[in-house]
């Protein structure tokens, strides 16, 4: 598994590739991109990837990028899929101005150009079932075998292609076929469908059409009519590349360069918006931007920013051969940039309480409290201290071994910009759990440091009980168990059963002023943001966006 050892500098093959064709001057100095989607999902990180490409060397060589809806397939197209795109793509920071495409605005152009094809003799429309054109199309050692219906004379061909569009034929009856070579190396080239009849709404033309042009048609004359440069897609397509070039060139029009580069994946993740469906869906999660989700949105709302994914997909670098990314670097780049930028807080996430015999009952005291320590222009902020304070469950143990530096009976720890306190005795109940410690404190340690020089080996914190804000922390594990979810036969037989689990925590005061969205980092336990959807006026809800645990600069050697 490797992160980014195929291009950590900006530099990519796609980028020396427009270099030399400015230098050229072959597209008249010319760059214009489009980002592409299909308007039958969310967007993922994958996605992010080909966005920040498309719109990061446009931006490099003083291009333009357009938005444009590949939006073909009337039955699995929506209008909330397109304005999520719409949002996504805003708040990873790219604009495509007045330049919001759609497939379907060309299908009338689309349909000219089909008209065309058959009238040069390059399409015939053809009566074999989608079945029969798949068992007549070979393998890749054999050659496919020609329709009967391939050699119908051009007049018959325009005849019933106006017909299909007429509405005359139920779905599937005919398909309209480019005519190339049904011996073809290439499958794509053995006489593929370009046009098929569905009598289905289409949620931007209605039911104006009941053809509907095929992907590889569509997807070359709409960057040829947008005069797009560089056409980049994934490397799925490098075999559909000598379709895209013949229909281009067939019909004589603007011919745009299709590069192909590798399609992210990442380990613990599946990506493609169909199986992102299925767990929609079958409610394996609670929508598309649940926080465990590799949508863009579900990232957005567990925390992570649009920098640190931009820094991310800089990061991971285009390259052309497939590779899984690992997942702890998505994480290094969200720990990187919010450590630059979130202010710290105490939060308690599995609270025991402790009292401390020795202070005084009704004092209350203000410490003071750093906001940032890697940015001093956060400034300070006064945490309240009192008789009895809240502390992790786990930073306390009865009968510690040995390199246990926490709370424990007769050893003393640092109470984080407060006291040194030490444990005397516990208090239980009658199962046995602990329901008090007892400590005592030096109130010359003030701050956090003694006096006398004298040393602790463990700093932990701490909420006061009678001073803190109630809520719930939802804390999050990889949402797959394997690497690799879809060696599995069902991948959601692989499902985490512990990817959420919801805690009532206890937190500083201050953090009741939080805003959905807002991200701090909770002391010990990681980037935590408001959560958008739980949250109410009554309880805040934090999602864990990451802990501050570095698998990645431990394997990166960094
Ligand atoms: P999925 O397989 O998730 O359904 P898709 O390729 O069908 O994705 P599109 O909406 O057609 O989704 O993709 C829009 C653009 O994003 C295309 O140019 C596609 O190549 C690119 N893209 C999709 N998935 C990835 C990925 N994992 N890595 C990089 N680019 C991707
Ligand atoms: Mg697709």
């Amino acid at each position: 598994m490797n992160g980014n050892n195929e291009s950590t500098t900006s530099e990519n093959f796609i980028k020396a590739i427009i270099r030399e064709d400015l230098k050229t001057n072959k597209w008249g100095g010319r760059v214009h991109t489009r980002f592409p989607p299909e308007p039958n999902g969310y967007l993922h990180i994958g996605h992010a990837k080909s966005i920040c490409l498309n719109f990061g060397v446009a931006q490099e060589f003083g291009g333009i990028t357009n938005l444009r809806f590949d939006d073909t397939n009337p039955t699995k197209e929506d209008v909330e899929y397109v304005d999520s795109i719409k949002e996504d793509v805003k708040w990873l920071g790219f604009d495509w101005a007045d330049r919001e495409y759609y497939a379907s605005d060309y299908f009338e152009q689309l349909y000219e150009y089909a008209i065309e094809l058959i009238k040069n003799g390059k399409a015939y429309v053809c009566d074999l079932s989608a079945e029969e054109i798949k068992n007549t199309r070979g393998t890749l050692t054999e050659p496919g075998t020609e329709s009967p219906y391939r050699n119908r004379s051009i007049e018959e061909n325009l005849d019933l292609f106006q017909r299909m569009k007429a509405g005359e034929f139920p779905d599937g009856a005919k398909t309209l076929r480019a005519k190339i070579d049904m011996k073809s190396g290439n499958l794509n080239m053995r006489d593929p469908v370009i046009y098929r009849i569905k009598h289905t709404e289409h949620h931007r033309t209605g039911n104006k059409w009941c053809i509907y042009p095929m992907y590889d048609y569509t997807h070359c004359l709409s960057d040829s009519i947008e005069r797009i440069t560089h056409s980049l897609c994934t490397l799925e397509f490098e075999d559909h590349r000598p379709l895209y070039d013949w229909v281009l060139d067939e019909l004589g029009v603007y011919h745009p360069q299709q590069i192909e580069f590798a399609r992210l994946n990442l380990s613990y993740t599946v990506m493609s918006k169909r199986r992102l469906l299925q767990l929609v869906e079958e409610k394996y999660v609670d929508g598309w931007d649940d926080p465990r989700m590799p949508t863009i949105s579900g990232l957005r709302r567990r925390g992570y920013t649009p920098e640190s994914i931009r820094d991310f997909a800089e990061r991971i670098g285009v390259a052309k051969r497939e590779n899984t990314v690992d997942l702890a670097l998505l994480e290094f780049c969200i720990r990187e940039d919010l450590n630059k930028r979130a202010n710290r807080a105490m939060v308690v996430l599995d609270p025991v309480k402790v009292i401390i015999d020795n202070y005084p009952d009704d004092l209350v005291e203000e410490l003071e409290a750093i906001n940032n320590p890697e940015d001093a222009s956060s400034g300070t902020r006064k945490v309240l201290f009192s008789k009895e304070i809240y502390i992790e469950r786990d930073d306390f143990m009865e009968n510690p071994p040995k390199k246990y530096f926490r709370l424990s009976p007769g050893q003393e720890v640092r109470l984080r910009y407060a006291y040194y306190i030490t444990c005397t005795n516990v208090v239980k109940d009658d199962s046995g759990n602990i329901t008090e410690i007892h400590c005592t404190y030096d109130p010359e340690t003030k701050g956090g440091s003694s006096p006398d020089g004298r040393r602790v080996k463990g700093t932990i914190h701490w909420v006061s009980a009678n001073h803190c804000l109630e809520t719930d922390v939802r804390l999050y594990e990889n949402l797959f168990l394997n690497e690799d979810p879809m060696q599995f036969e069902r991948f959601q037989d692989n499902i985490n059963p512990n990817s959420l689990q919801i805690v009532n925590a206890k937190a500083e005061l201050f953090l009741k002023n939080a805003k959905v969205g807002d991200k701090f980092q909770f002391e010990r336990k990681g980037y935590f943001c408001v959560d958008s959807k739980y949250t109410t006026s009554e309880k805040l809800v934090f999602n864990r966006t990451v802990t501050l645990k570095d698998s990645w600069a431990k394997v990166s050697g960094k």
